[in-house]
């Protein structure tokens, strides 16, 4: 059983093509970035971190790190630092005992410099595709800095209550994650498997996917919803405003 609160890390425009395959160019679209912080009865753990608040507020950085994306750079406050967020809720960095990350791009991965002393998970895959140079949204110095990293071959359960499933496309080894919470139903954290609604309503892949490939994206797609329908969870997107706007709001 967990306790699941989305941390607003930062809001970010972009084509919504990078999040629709093959749909919306021209549209531009503002997105959350997002952290969530899980706590349970074993610990605390955060899925996903957001961005590196240095190559953010940095003019310098901001440059060399974002001027060669398609989109800029997001906008994230210093109030926006999970340090921040975190004491918002009563709670230090160091009571952080766990951080689980979808995958290894710039928005989520960015902040473990923030919680440095934690274990970090991620899939072995992942980090060997991230390793290998061939995805432009992972930062160098992020993936390679010396973080206490675990690397996990397939699904398990980190803390009880709390599922890892591997949902692989978006990149080679992306992970959502599932939770049953206190109250209500359980939830799946989709992350970047599904940005939007759209992506899980319509099966649209999103628009970045390893290799250039859609199809094992969409068939994580449905294999979450898949997952949904058998155990009653609700499906929650990563990166949809009007989603996150409501959510904050029930
Ligand atoms: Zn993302």
């Amino acid at each position: 059983m967990a306790r699941l609160t989305p941390l607003l890390t930062a809001l970010h425009r972009y084509d919504k093509s990078l999040s629709t395959w093959g749909r919306g160019k021209g549209t531009v679209i503002e997105a959350p970035v997002l952290a969530w912080l899980v706590e349970t009865k074993q610990g605390r753990l955060l899925y996903d971190v957001g961005c590196d608040w240095k190559k953010l507020d940095d003019p310098v950085a901001r440059a060399q790190h974002y001027a060669s994306f398609v989109f800029g750079p997001p906008r994230m406050t210093s109030a926006q630092r999970i340090p921040a967020l975190l004491a918002s809720l009563g709670l230090t960095p160091l009571d952080v005992d766990l951080v689980v990350l979808s995958h290894l791009h710039f928005d989520h991965a960015g902040g473990l410099g923030d919680v440095a002393h934690a274990e970090v998970h991620v899939q072995q895959a992942e980090r060997e595709a991230a390793l290998s140079g061939r995805d432009p949204a992972c930062f160098d110095d992020e993936i390679r800095a010396p973080y206490r990293w675990q690397e996990k071959v397939g699904g398990y359960a980190p803390m009880e209550g709390v599922t890892v499933i591997p949902s692989p496309g978006h990149t080679a080894g992306h992970v959502s994650l599932l939770l049953e919470r206190d109250e209500g139903a359980p939830v799946l954290l989709c992350g970047d498997a599904a940005d939007l609604e759209e992506n899980l309503v319509d099966e649209v892949a999103p628009g970045l996917c390893w290799g250039d490939d859609p199809e094992p994206a969409l068939a994580s797609i449905r294999a979450l919803k898949r997952i949904a329908r058998d155990t009653g969870a609700e499906l929650w997107p990563n990166h949809d405003l009007a989603f996150y706007r409501r959510l904050i709001l029930r």
